[in-house]
């Protein structure tokens, strides 16, 4: 499959206005990193990874697409942000779950610390509060799975720190 495969190229970003939280929408018990995703992602057709940073269960961070590349993590926002994808976020029947470990928290916090000081102008928000309000009523189905991207309120959570 590797063969057949082209090699990525990266292609540089010109703006940094968002840091985008992700999750892999795995379960917990699941120890995967940036391997795995590399392998589905090019199955889906994509060059490579699509995030910049992934988490693993144990908090270790691991670096997919060079940070300065343009990636492929969220439909209409990819030419400018970064995406980050922690492993985990769904429960034992697929449904969203907030499961990640305190390590992978932490490593959250240290790595959006780090990034706010390469870009102090960009914001840091969930896949999901990206999510397109279709019939523009102000409401967003919970129906499709995207929407509920990374399985927690990332502005709540950041609020505890900040
Ligand atoms: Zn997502």
């Amino acid at each position: 499959m590797n063969a057949a495969h082209p090699p990525y190229v990266p292609r540089h970003r010109k703006t940094t206005e968002l840091l985008v939280v992700h999750c892999s929408a795995t379960r917990p018990t699941l120890d995967i990193g940036v391997k795995d995703i590399t392998q589905w992602h090019r199955q889906r057709g994509f060059d490579t990874v699509g995030y910049h940073y992934v988490i693993r269960r144990n908090g270790e961070v691991q670096t997919g697409r060079p940070e300065s590349a343009i990636g492929a993590h969220v439909k209409g926002h990819n030419a400018n942000s970064i995406g980050v994808c922690l492993a985990g976020g769904v429960d034992a029947t697929g449904k969203p779950e907030n499961n990640f470990t305190s390590e992978q928290f932490a490593a959250l916090r240290g790595l959006l610390e780090q990034l706010g000081t390469r870009y102090p102008d960009a914001r840091i928000l969930g896949h999901r509060d990206l999510s397109p309000d279709r019939n523009g009523d102000g409401v967003i189905s919970s129906s499709e799975f995207i929407k509920a991207c990374p399985s927690f309120d990332v502005r709540a959570w950041l609020k505890r720190y900040t």
